[in-house]
This record gives structure tokens, sequence and C-alpha cells, in this order.
């Protein structure tokens, strides 16, 4: 008899773990507790207009990537066009000046030294760090065979093992300085990390799958439900059921108990240790990381369709604002804007899509109930106070733009789950970076992780891989071998 397996969560990590259970198999059943899949990599309609949350680039989306197999593997790429961006972004400084983040290295350190002559040495030691990289594959599997794969680049990953902000300042030229950080510092960001996706670009192999999001996830899903795998929709899990110390299965929401012989989470890392096992499992290192470690903050996510055309306009743009606007105790100063142009089945034809994440403080929206008067007040100014920034560099585009739409960390929180509304799970810090988390608890055996929260940095390679890595963990527990097969 097959030995069952419940997956909490149909988002990219939940799907990508079904399709490795079953091509294993096992008897799957995922519990989604949205109406679609997706969980963060998603999209919703508005009149006529496609606000798609997640997806600006697919990291391995090129043949010769060590990724691309795994995208096989779970459907994803087969038939799919992608276009590979020239540029990482575009950026404004005060005075309108502007610097483009060319994805082709050369060009890239035309750019910069354009800016800063001054800055040779360093700018030349970033871009040959980028090229070295791009001979390299980031490692999918553990083990000795991929860590002497990744030998050549060990020199460039101790060199660049820094936050970005600290790359940042070795930049003397202040205008480069500036224009460096407000293109690629996020945060703590480790600055290898910023280095593989930038080599990833220069290879042309992190290209913007056409259609977005939905159809990237509908066709795995697909793909899961093509090797037999079951998924049942508006599913809420609030229980992971334990018995003499083995996952046996999950209690939804509504009471139901579902019996398993294994159990996989996909879904929020905090719900999963914390919640639905409350916290019997969490031992000392897991409740320091969730102690000390910081995720992704959350997001207010504001949507335009614009009823004009913008496709000759850059697809991303961040600029300074001239009049900053407030969120809670937070003053935004400086916009990015996502044009979705480049993607005509966005917006129906001569129409234009815009989108801005903007991060912002869960304290503040923690404060506010959702739906209460004071958040509708707050969307409505956003509503209006984000149109009217955009206005600062594109002349003329509040009047044009048709439809609004605010997503809040509540909104995250609603549809994910996702602790503290964050968007993408730990930030990837120098910490981070070598950190790996654990996909089993200790004490409960028969269960297992996938996702964002199990792979610091979030994104949908973490996604996908942590699951792979996740089933095949299982495999080696149920004594099996692990296989797979490309779709
Ligand atoms: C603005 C934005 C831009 C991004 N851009 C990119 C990009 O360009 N490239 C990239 O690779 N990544 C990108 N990402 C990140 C990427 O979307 C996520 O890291 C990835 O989708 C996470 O997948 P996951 O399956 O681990 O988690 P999630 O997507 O959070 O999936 C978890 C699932 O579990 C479900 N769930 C939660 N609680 C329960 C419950 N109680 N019962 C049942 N189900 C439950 C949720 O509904 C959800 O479907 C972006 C994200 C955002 C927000």
């Amino acid at each position: 008899m097959s030995r069952s397996l419940v997956i909490i969560g149909g988002g990219v990590a939940g799907l990508a773990a079904g399709c490795y259970a079953k091509m294993n198999g096992f008897d799957v059943e995922i519990h989604e507790m949205h109406h679609q899949p997706g969980g963060l990599c998603t999209a919703w309609n508005r009149s006529g207009y496609t606000f798609d949350l997640c997806i600006d680039w697919l990291t391995g989306s090129a043949p010769g990537s060590g990724l691309y197999p795994v995208w096989e593997e779970l459907g994803i790429v087969q038939g799919r066009k992608f276009i590979d961006p020239e540029y990482f972004g575009i950026t404004l400084d005060e005075t309108g000046d502007r610097f483009t983040a060319w994805t082709d290295p050369d060009r890239l350190m035309q750019e910069m030294l354009r800016i800063g002559p001054e800055d040779e040495k360093f700018i030349r030691e970033f871009v040959s760090g980028i090229k070295r990289l791009m001979k390299v594959e980031m490692p999918i599997d553990s083990g000795l065979a991929a860590l002497l794969k990744f030998l050549p680049a060990l020199g460039t990953y101790n060199k660049y093992s820094v936050p970005v902000s600290t790359l940042t300042e070795r930049i003397t030229n202040p205008r480069l300085r500036e224009f460096f950080r407000n293109t690629y510092d996020w945060h703590d960001q480790s600055a290898i990390f910023l280095m593989f996706m930038l080599a990833y670009m220069a290879r042309r192999s992190a290209g913007y799958p056409l259609g977005g999001s939905v159809p990237l996830v509908r066709a795995m899903e697909q793909r899961y439900l093509s090797l037999g795998g079951l998924i049942r929709y508006g599913s809420k899990v609030a229980e992971i059921m334990v018995e003499n110390g083995r996952a046996a299965g999950i209690r939804l929401q509504d009471g139901t108990a579902v019996r398993s012989d294994l159990v996989l989470s996909a879904a929020d890392g905090y719900s999963t240790i914390f919640r639905w096992l409350p916290g019997n499992y969490a031992d000392p290192r897991i409740q320091e990381l969730y102690r000390t470690l910081e995720p992704y903050p959350p997001l207010v996510f504001v949507s335009m369709g614009v009823n004009a055309d913008y496709s000759k306009e850059p697809w991303t743009l961040s600029f300074p604002l001239k009049h900053p606007i407030r969120i809670g105790e937070k003053e935004v100063t400086r916009l990015l804007v996502r044009n979705h142009s480049r993607d005509p089945s966005m917006a129906p034809r001569g129409k234009s899509v815009f989108t801005t994440p903007i991060e912002t403080d869960y304290a503040f929206w923690e404060g506010i109930p959702y739906h209460s008067d004071h958040y509708r007040t707050e969307k409505d100014r956003l509503c209006k106070e984000v149109p009217a920034a955009l206005e600062e560099v594109y002349p003329g585009i509040r009047d044009q733009i048709e439809v609004t739409d605010v997503a809040t960390p509540h909104t995250f929180i609603r549809y994910t789950g996702n602790w503290k509304g964050s968007y993408e799970g730990w930030l990837m810090t120098k910490k981070t970076m070598n950190l790996r988390f654990p996909q089993k608890l200790r004490g409960l055996s028969g269960f297992y992780m996938a996702g964002q929260w199990v792979s610091p940095g979030g994104g949908l390679p973490g996604a996908a891989t942590s699951a792979r890595s996740a089933i095949k963990l299982l495999c080696k527990d149920e004594k099996r071998s692990f296989v797979t097969q490309t779709a």
C-alpha cells in the first residue's frame, strides 16, 4: 500500500512538494485555504486589468542553468516564452539624472564608469565578480558534488559575503554611491546574493515569463494533477495532529480530521511551528531563529490600471519623491514603480498597468483593525497619494488612471497567512546566507517543512528546491531512493 502524505499549502513550495512526492509513489493530498493555487505567486483582475503581485524574473529560466531541470520537472518552462531584461532597474536622482543598471556586465561597467570614474578599481572588481559567478551554479543539492562545482567561485563568495551597504561604502564618488544604494541595496541584503542574481541576468537566465505569475502556477498545478495528486481548496488547516511523537495528519478549521502517514507543511513557518504544533517541537535553536532573525517587511502594494500606452517607458523605475508619503511612522521618500507593459496580457490594448511595492511597518497595520474606518481611510489616502507621486515622473497619468487597488499587510495575511505579512520569508543577510534551516523538527517523526520559511531569501527557486530536498529527505527516511521525472 502506498504511504499517504498531506501537504499544507498550495503555493509554489506545496505544489512542488506534491509533484516530487507523486513522482516517488506517495498518495498526496494538498490542503490550500485559498480557492486557487500560488500563494504569493499570484495576480488578480480588476476591470480588464491584471495586477500581478509576484513575478519579475524566474531564476534559471534558460537551459544550461542548474535550476532549469527543476523547472522542467515541475513542468513550468516547457513552451513558455521568457523576456530577458536588458536592465535590472533604472534609478533617478533628485536632479533627474538616471542610472541604468544594465544586465550586460560590460555595459554596466561603462555606466558605472561614466558616473564615478575615480571608482574604476571597485567597478572593475565588482563586474569581474559577476562574470566569475556566471560560470558557476548556485548549488541546488547539498553534498560534496555540489560543493566541488561551487569551488571556482569560493574567492568571490568570501569577498562579497558582506551586506550591500558595506560594499556601497567602498564607493567614493557620492553620486555613484547613491545610485548604487538606491538600485541594489535592500535592507541588510547580502552582496553575494545580489551578485548571483545579476550573474543569472547576465547569462540571460532570469527571464520574465510572459503571462505572469498565474499561468506559471497553473502549469505547476496541472503537472501535479497529471501525476495523480489531489488538491483541496478552501481547506484551512488549524492543527497538525501528533500521536506518540509522530505526525498523524491535520485538523481543519471546521474540525474535520484528515489522517495521513506523513505531513509536510509548505505554509507559513511561524504558524506551523508555534500554532499548529503549538511550540511543542520548537527546540532552543528554532526559538532563537524566530526571535532574532528578521523577515522581509510587509508591503503596501498599490496597483493602477491606466488608460494610456506606456509601453515605451521603463519596466521598472525608482525615483525620489518631492512630496514624501507617510505610512504610520515611516516616511516614504523614494518609490519603485513596475510598469507591466512588456506583457501585453496585463492590460487591454493601448492601456497599461503600474504597480508599486512599498515596504511598510507591520506594527502600524497591526494596530489598525482590518476593514475598520481607519483602515479604509488609510487605503483611500494611498489611492490618492501614490498616483500623485507617479504624476511627478509621468505628468498627466493621474487623470488616466481608471482603477486603483491597494493591498496591505492585512491582505497578505488573509490570502497567504505569512507571518507579519512578510512578502518573502527571511531576509537574505550575511547571517542567513550560510544558515541551514531544519526541514524536520526534533522529536517529531513523519513531519517535514518546505518553502520560503526554510529557505532564506525566499523566491520561487527556494520554494521549489526546498520542496525537492524535503521529499528527498522523506524518501530517505522511508528507505526509498529518490527519483524525478521531466514533464
Ligand atoms: C511583490 C513580490 C515580488 C516577488 N518577485 C519574485 C520574483 O520576481 N521571483 C521570485 O522567484 N520570487 C518572487 N517573489 C517571492 C515569491 O513569490 C515567494 O517567495 C514564493 O512564492 C513563496 O512560495 P511558498 O510556497 O514558499 O509560500 P507561499 O506562497 O506563502 O505559499 C503558502 C501557501 O500556504 C497556504 N496556507 C497558509 N496557511 C494555510 C492554512 N492554515 N491552511 C491551508 N493553507 C494555508 C497559503 O494560502 C499559500 O497558498 C516575490 C514576492 C512578492 C510578494
